[in-house]
């Protein structure tokens, strides 16, 4: 058998202290193959006005999404949102690749490929509850082993916040350089920004684009290069994150 290369009850419990009441707002748990594994959400701010969706550990190998989201809470980042933002957070959607270290889940499955699926995985199926409201942005924190810098991709609804991208990598680029190819994972990119492909032919969805069909004004997703520290890794995600907030609570 695998040994495990984290541990997620660690994770929850960084959150759970953090967290106004100490729990969860949900919590379903699965057993796979000797092990109880809880899939969570929480929620910050709710009620107010602007609202978001931050995730991260969908591909299990990729902890710096996960990291960031406990050092958002624990160096209290969420304070100079909370007027405005209500913050829906899914810390870790695929905790048993993350404590194995895999991209795929219990059953081999890549996560962020079935999101068109008839039946999904029930991380998947979760993932997918925490869009009955509508968001003005989603963010779904990733990282790239083989990437020399950082890079996204953003889609959305509003054309004129196609500048958000480049807003967050002239950010970033003073944590960490931005990949600058033309080519990144064998898809175009432009300074940092992939290039969109149509997605209305594609057969199978990413997150994102779920998103997008629940009628999320941006999408954001994030990708953070991990031959750089963990510390710089979480640095530009948290960057990226505040950029974002900030951009639709002064912009519009
Ligand atoms: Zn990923």
């Amino acid at each position: 058998m695998k040994s495990s290369v984290n541990d997620i009850e660690i994770i929850l419990s960084r959150l759970r202290n953090k967290l106004p009441h100490k729990r969860f707002a949900t919590n379903l748990s699965f057993i796979k193959p000797d092990k109880e594994y809880s899939l969570v959400k929480f929620i910050l701010g709710e009620g107010n006005q602007h609202k978001a969706l931050i995730s991260a550990g969908i591909h299990g190998d990729e902890p710096g999404g996960v990291e960031t989201i406990c050092a958002f809470l624990e160096n209290n980042r969420f304070e100079s949102f909370s007027e405005e933002w209500e913050l829906t957070f899914l810390p870790c959607i695929n905790p048993y690749g993350y404590e194995y270290g895999l991209r795929e889940n219990q059953d081999g499955m890549d996560l962020n490929r079935l999101f068109k699926h008839k039946n999904p995985p029930k991380e998947v199926a979760f993932a997918q509850s925490v869009f009955e409201k509508p968001y003005e942005l989603t963010i779904e924190l990733h990282e790239d082993f083989m990437s020399s810098g950082y890079y996204l991709y953003q889609q959305g609804t509003h054309p004129e916040d196609d500048q958000l991208g480049p807003l967050i990598l002239q950010r970033v680029k003073n944590i960490m350089p931005i990949n600058l190819n033309d080519e990144i994972d064998e898809r175009s990119a432009q300074e940092g920004i992939m290039v969109q492909e149509d997605f209305s032919t594609m057969d199978w969805w990413p997150m994102a684009l779920y998103s997008l069909s629940k009628g999320t004004k941006r999408c954001l997703t994030l990708e953070t290069a991990t031959k750089f520290s963990m510390d710089k890794r979480v640095e530009a995600h948290l960057t990226a994150i505040d950029t974002a907030l900030n951009y639709f609570s002064e912009g519009t």
